[in-house]
């Protein structure tokens, strides 16, 4: 299997191949034609196998085939992540496919100063990467309407339940459009992961690698 056989489109296969990524990995090739095809996703793999680009890569592709642009304040796609450093490095991923399209990523995370990240939000972003605690609080501020996002992505979910941001998780979930598509990855499917993805999830493929 190839990346060309996956359903991308052609910007997203130059960037790709520019990043320098020649084959697909096994969560890449299970998971993005599922994705592209609209499904919710349950993807129970670990951090090094490639999931950052399995669910970045046909969540641009929609974003730039859906052409519409995001509101003040608003964000057309959320990924929560459990820690700064996964932000961070989530973010980079992302930004180093989106050479050829007009999108715009932004990271939140605490533990750094909340004006700026007001002021980025201000004019909206079309994919806003967060940790959920920090996100809650610019909610709460009334800093960034989650309700114009038609796709959550829930990554490491064991971990964001493991730093006990449940509560978080699911407030969160009630803000995000009704109407949308929901990506849950996790490395491991305790009881309480079902739970969540039973109550967030509509109809979800179930993805392993
Ligand atoms: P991740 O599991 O998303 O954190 O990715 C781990 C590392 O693998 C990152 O440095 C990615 O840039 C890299 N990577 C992801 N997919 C591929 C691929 N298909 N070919 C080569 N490198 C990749």
């Amino acid at each position: 299997t190839d990346f060309h056989s996956l359903g991308l489109s052609g910007d997203l296969l130059a960037a790709v191949s520019e990043n320098g990524y020649e084959t697909p990995t096994p969560i890449q090739q299970k998971a993005i034609p599922l994705i592209l095809e609209g499904k919710d996703l349950m993807g129970l793999a670990q951090t090094g196998t490639g999931k950052t680009a399995a669910f970045g890569l046909p969540l641009i592709d929609q974003l730039v085939a859906d052409g519409t642009h995001p509101r003040a304040r608003g964000t057309r796609a959320l990924v929560l992540a459990p820690t700064r450093e996964l932000v961070n490095q989530i973010a980079k991923n992302l930004i180093s496919f989106l050479k050829k399209t007009p999108l715009r990523v932004t990271s939140v995370v605490g533990g750094v100063s909340i004006n700026g990240q007001i002021k980025r939000l201000s004019k909206g972003t079309d994919i806003l990467v967060a940790t959920p605690g920090r996100l809650l609080d610019l909610v709460d501020r009334g800093a960034v309407d989650l309700g114009t996002a038609s796709y959550l992505v829930l990554d490491e979910a064991d971990q964001m339940l493991d730093l006990g941001f449940i509560h978080a998780l699911r407030r969160i979930a009630g803000l995000v459009a009704d109407e949308r598509q929901t990506l849950l990855f996790s490395a491991t499917m305790p009881k309480q992961i079902n739970e969540l993805a039973q109550s967030y999830l509509k109809d979800p493929e179930r993805v392993e690698v």
